[in-house]
């Protein structure tokens, strides 16, 4: 059976990967000119098992009012006259339920478990662990706020049911982990360090995949836009795509799974789809590192301003915020020198703001935070998307258990997978 993979961001070619190793044919088909210049492109590197918490979560409605209208607020909503965009925002209210969102961190939680053992065979078996600047030295979560700290360290208990390990450490303990803190460590009131965690740089990943893939019979096919989906009697015949130079062709598979990130809601629309997937824009600066003493090696969540920090090899990775804001992708520069000033606050003298190359990305999210894995309402079209925040540490276990579904197997886990077609 031949299966053709919308999209070659970070769960595109994890799906390929997976669906490859189960025996299938795959072809994977993307406009850009190669594997992961969108939304994996340039995200905060983490392998974040430790941040299962949706972001839709029963303090969330509070935390947005108290940003509203504040200049460098990391979550900024502009919502504009789509009802499909109220649509989701609603939803997004109602998943900040208590039961709702204790349900939904249960569901990410376990993928993501999943999802970290998956990474791990994954690169040996593929031969990639160097070329993708990872790091297994955990994430180290930072509070400056002390009332913020003793609520959070709950978290070491509830995660701990999870089986995702989290220390509490008081400011001198968060320096032992993390040397390069000891310039800000007079302001720290504690952290949170999740020492299985990873990171790593998820374009160079989904790079060295992709040629794992190439030599292993995938075909890839870049720069080629997908126009429309094509489909009769419930079955997608086709994907109907425009190459560089303007040719016009469709390419056609037993079976097709997306993983479109933020578009794939508009592609399906007109099939009768509805991917309850919304774009949540956020910022990332990448610069080289001047001072290694001063870089940490350990990723960092500083958690009072909603900002992740990744060391990938020689450079730093600073990333953050969270703008409801359609699809738009223009930088703020307002958005950019607040990740500088953070760098210079937090760990001053590591990076060369000069050099700092600013990003933006739009994150697929669902309202709820838990992605969409499983069968469409089409017979032969499968779902790997909406992976929102977590997509980097969400790819491998969902792509692990599409490709096991695929083959008409249960995949061993406690996740609310699409199972049906309706
Ligand atoms: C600022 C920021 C920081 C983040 N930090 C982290 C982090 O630290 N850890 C973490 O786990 N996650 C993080 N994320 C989230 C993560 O990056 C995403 O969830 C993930 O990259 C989504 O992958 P994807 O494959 O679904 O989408 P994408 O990477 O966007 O891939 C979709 C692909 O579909 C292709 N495509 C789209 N439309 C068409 C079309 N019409 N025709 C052909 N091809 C098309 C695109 O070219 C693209 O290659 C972050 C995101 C952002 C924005």
């Amino acid at each position: 059976m031949h299966v053709l993979v919308l999209g070659a961001g970070v769960t595109g070619v994890t799906t390929a990967w997976y669906l490859r190793r189960a025996g299938f044919g795959v072809s994977v088909v993307d406009r850009r000119e190669a594997a992961g210049q969108e939304t994996s492109f340039a995200n905060g590197g983490q392998i974040s098992v430790s941040h299962p918490e949706p972001w839709a979560n029963p303090s969330a409605p509070l935390v947005a009012l108290r940003w509203i209208g504040r200049p460098g607020a990391p979550l900024r909503f502009r919502l504009r006259a789509d009802p499909a965009q109220w649509a989701w925002a609603l939803n997004f209210l109602l998943e900040c339920l208590p039961a709702r969102s204790r349900r939904n961190t249960a569901a990410i939680a376990a993928l993501a478990v999943h999802s970290l053992a998956e990474l791990r065979r994954l690169r040996d078996a593929a031969g990639i662990a160097d070329a993708y600047d990872a790091r297994a030295r955990g994430i180290l979560h930072l509070f400056f706020d002390k009332l913020a700290y003793e609520r959070a360290k709950a978290r070491v208990m509830d995660l701990g049911r999870h089986g995702i390990e989290l220390r509490a450490c008081d400011p001198e303990g968060c320096v032992a982990v993390e040397p390069a803190l000891a310039y800000a460590h007079s302001r720290l009131a504690g952290g949170l360090y999740a020492p299985d965690d990873e990171s790593g740089d998820a374009m160079r990943f989904c790079r060295a995949l992709s040629n794992v893939l190439a030599g292993d019979g995938v075909r890839f096919h870049y720069d080629a836009a997908i126009e429309q989906i094509i489909a009769a009697n419930r079955r997608i015949d086709g994907v109907e795509i425009v190459r560089a130079d303007g040719n016009r062709e469709t390419l056609q598979a037993d079976a097709y799974v997306v993983c479109l990130g933020s578009h794939g809601r508009r592609l399906l629309r007109p099939l009768g789809e509805s991917l309850p997937i919304f774009p949540l824009k956020g910022y990332s600066i990448t610069a080289p590192v001047v001072d290694p003493v001063r870089a940490p090696q350990v990723s960092l969540t500083d958690e009072s301003r909603r900002i992740v920090c990744s060391r990938l090899g020689e450079r730093l990775r600073i990333a953050g915020t969270a703008e409801l804001n359609d699809y738009d992708l223009a930088i703020d520069p307002a958005r950019i020198a607040a990740m500088l000033e953070w760098a210079a606050t937090r760990l001053p003298g590591a990076i060369d703001p000069q050099r700092a190359e600013p990003w933006a990305g739009l994150r697929p999210a669902t309202p709820g935070g838990v992605p969409i894995v499983g069968r469409g309402r089409h017979e032969n079209l499968w779902l790997n998307t909406g992976h929102g925040p977590l997509g980097w540490t969400l790819s491998c276990g969902s792509a692990a258990a599409l490709a096991t579904l695929m083959k008409g197997e249960k995949p061993a886990l406690a996740f609310p997978f699409r199972r049906t077609p309706r």
